[in-house]
């Protein structure tokens, strides 16, 4: 999985209660050393870009208000205008293969199946492994946490 644009949810895949999920801040840091590109997506409208870039700085993801797609922002069907957002998006120059990286089969995963995009089911929020049997979709690929994530991501011998 070389390469790609990435977009994360935020609530359980990049902060859980108050708190950043362990490795979150490490994996992002890495995609931007190598630049690759994401954005975080939140379905929360009562927040703006910026507070909810705010809150990721103090929980010490990098991330600037650019980076965060609210869903006031995203009119088009959820992840459909983050993927545009993205295509076009600075610094993206062609058509990158867009990875979501959630927690939640029922949201990320099934917006990502509906609009024909990889993903990535990590377990650190909302939804179990044993969930996925009786979802109507299934993720691409199925991650315990970060530490695993970054083993799909970067696979080979010297973690590249
Ligand atoms: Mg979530």
């Amino acid at each position: 999985m070389a390469s790609r644009a990435f977009i994360f949810d935020l609530d359980g895949t990049v902060y859980r209660g108050g708190a950043a999920i362990p490795g979150a801040s490490r994996f992002l840091n890495r995609l931007i050393r190598d630049g690759v590109p994401f954005v975080f997506v939140t379905n929360r409208a009562n927040r703006t870009s910026a507070e909810v870039a705010d809150q990721l700085i103090k929980l010490g993801i990098p991330c600037t208000e650019h980076m965060v797609l609210t869903s006031a922002q995203a009119t088009a069907a959820y992840l459909g205008g983050v993927k545009a957002y993205l295509i076009g998006g600075k610094g993206v120059e062609q058509a990158l293969a867009s990875v979501v990286v959630g927690d939640f089969l029922m949201t990320d995963i099934l917006a990502a199946h509906n609009a024909q995009m990889s993903s990535v089911l990590i377990l650190t929020g909302v939804s179990k492994r044993e969930d996925i049997a009786s979802a109507p979709c299934s993720p691409t690929w199925i991650v315990e946490d970060y530490s695993e994530l970054e083993t799909v991501v970067y696979p080979g011998p010297n973690g590249r």
